[in-house]
């Protein structure tokens, strides 16, 4: 739930995930669109597919192993993930390597580079290994972590308090703010698409998102991409009359949101959408798989967006 995603966001997931699942075998046995529902708003959906995905595999083998290259062969699990649960649950010596350590281990050595790169993650996993305790493996990987997300900070490290100042090689050196050299990353590509909000009785029409698609799993009012050159209402239109069977009339725009995924920054155009005499849609349209009227459970950030415009809340 930490990778790409604030602390103080995480907690009432943790707690809620712990509460209902409180074991291993509980969370395998759980199906994936309640996962997906109960992951709905933190975005990055495929972690939580494969958080599942590993229970059950783990469940399967009877437990998670306490060994990095049996957890490593677990659904999403990669080389930093295998070392911190090796290291913070087992207790084992594994380097657990994130953008914190990268950084701080960056700095320490005064090692030039982008250390995010495959070849500059294996060189400070190298470092991690040459310095990490056999014993509270753990709590130096934790330590590491802490020391970059609170003093070795990216903009404005804290040297002058920093524990590890009188051996750092860049503090030494005058060269704190040169390092770590990352290489800037493309801007994320501009996407459109358009939204229809439609009340039935008062409630909103929700259709739940292909599992295939893009946010799978998620409850969402209908959307339809909109390419370069296309009217949103029109693309919308097309939607509603001719993938869902539901002839509407497309009323006044509500407004855009935006959102930014990790590749992509989608501009959703919000429009409302005047009742038809019957909201039976087709169930299965390729794009959506169910369909519901009202509720807030499983909805993703984006629709949450796109509804407060049909919600003002001021
Ligand atoms: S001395 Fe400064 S640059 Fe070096 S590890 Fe500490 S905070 Fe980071």
């Amino acid at each position: 739930m930490l990778q790409q995603t604030r602390v103080d966001t995480v907690i009432p997931y943790f707690e809620a995930f712990t509460r209902r699942w409180p074991t291993l075998e509980a969370f395998a046995s759980a199906t994936e669109q309640d996962v997906t529902e109960a992951w709905a708003g933190l975005g990055y959906y495929r972690r939580a597919r494969n958080l599942h995905a590993a229970a059950k595999a783990a469940v399967a083998r009877g437990g998670l192993p306490a060994d990095v290259a049996a957890l490593r062969e677990l659904p999403g699990i990669g080389p930093y993930t295998a070392g911190a649960i090796a290291s913070i649950a087992f207790g084992l010596p594994a380097p657990a390597v994130d953008g914190n350590v990268e950084r701080v281990l960056s700095r320490w050595a005064a090692r030039r580079g982008d250390p995010s790169t495959p070849s500059g993650r294996r060189a400070i996993t190298e470092v991690v290994s040459t310095l990490q305790p056999t014993d509270r493996a753990g709590d130096f990987n934790q330590a590491l972590m802490d020391l970059g997300a609170t003093v070795c900070t990216p903009k404005n490290p804290k040297c002058a308090v920093c524990p590890w100042a009188t051996q750092c090689e860049s503090h030494r050196l005058g060269v704190v703010h040169e390092i770590p050299e990352t290489v800037k990353k493309a801007p994320p590509k501009p996407e459109r698409e358009a939204c229809g909000v439609m009340f039935v009785e008062g409630q909103v029409l929700l259709a739940r998102r292909h599992r295939s698609l893009r946010l799978g799993g998620l409850w969402e009012p209908p959307s339809t991409p909109v390419a370069d050159g296309e009217d949103p209402a029109t693309q919308l239109s097309i939607l509603f009359s001719r993938d869902l069977s539901l002839p509407v009339e497309i009323g006044a725009s509500l407004g855009s949101v935006v959102h930014v995924f990790t590749h992509r920054r989608l501009t959703l155009h919000v429009f409302e959408v005047l009742p038809a005499a019957s909201h039976e849609c087709a169930a299965v349209c390729g794009r959506y798989d169910a369909w519901r009227v009202g509720g807030t459970h499983g909805l993703s950030k984006l629709a949450q967006k796109a509804l407060s415009l049909a919600h003002p809340t001021d």
